[in-house]
């Protein structure tokens, strides 16, 4: 009864628009798997050290009040249990900036809005896979050593009136050659240039946990390549649209656009 008794002491998890959310449960006996069940999401978990551990997005966008899930466990048996769970998220206030702009910088060609939206496609089809183990190694860490924080996550925009995907990445200063270190051990599944973004690379780091690395100057890694924790994966530039040399770093875990730094919390 005890292990009831824990998992209803923990049914409520809080959370932040905009977060990643650690969640662990304790070892069980007869426990062959364990998944969260979140609206139409069934998030692995992972058996490390004695205890059952994942980490769930929450979009920045996600609705704020209680979230009914279940953690749906399978036991060697082949029987299942679903245990309700409550994630509770709470707002986020992300600023706003309105300007008025000639229309011929935010209007694409139709060359460009082709290239951008078969871009769009293919990174969802990669973060809609979700590798169901732990790649990682250690704690997550900012990709240049040093910088604890970014700038303009969530940040919203509305161009003439017209309101733009909310700034889903952290901006952190740098200049063009600074080195771009993995933020954790991965696989990398994405290294090349692409419209917005410019040269690019993804980061898998296993339960649908992705970090992106932008507008690099020179990408130093290969596809399906693993880059170890802290290993140097490019250098910053200004590919892609931007104004000037910066790192924009991005975290997206099942889908759910979250702040990176928000994983440095996690151990
Ligand atoms: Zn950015």
């Amino acid at each position: 009864m005890i292990e009831a008794l824990f998992f209803l002491a923990a049914a409520v998890f809080p959370v932040g628009q905009g977060q990643p959310l650690l969640m662990t449960f304790p070892e069980e006996s007869g426990v062959k798997s364990m998944q969260l069940w979140l609206e139409t999401k069934k998030i692995p978990f992972a058996h490390v050290q004695g205890k059952w551990e994942t980490i769930v997005g929450i979009d920045l966008d996600a609705k704020p009040g209680e979230h009914p899930a279940e953690v749906a466990v399978t036991f060697g048996d082949g029987r299942m249990e679903k245990r309700p769970v409550t994630i509770r998220v709470e707002i986020v206030k992300f600023p706003t900036t309105t300007l008025r702009v000639e229309d011929k910088y935010v209007e694409l060609s139709p060359a460009n809005q082709r290239r951008a939206a078969r871009e769009a496609k293919e990174l969802d089809a990669i973060y809609d896979k979700w590798t169901p183990e732990i790649l990682w190694a250690q704690a997550f860490r900012s990709p240049i050593p040093g910088q604890t924080r970014g700038s303009n996550f969530g940040h919203r925009r509305v161009f003439n009136g017209q309101p733009r995907a909310p700034h889903a990445g952290a901006d952190l200063k740098a200049s063009t050659g600074t080195p771009i270190h993995a933020a954790n051990r991965g696989r990398v599944v994405l290294a090349k240039n692409l419209f917005f973004t410019g040269n690019t690379v993804i980061l898998d780091h296993g339960l649908g946990i992705y970090t992106i690395y932008a507008h690099l100057s020179r990408i130093d890694v290969k596809v399906s390549g693993i880059a170890e924790e802290e290993r140097i994966i490019g250098l910053a530039g200004a590919t892609g649209r931007v104004t000037g040399p910066h790192l924009h770093w991005s975290a997206r875990i099942q889908g759910s656009r979250v702040d990176p730094f928000g994983l440095l919390s996690i151990e």
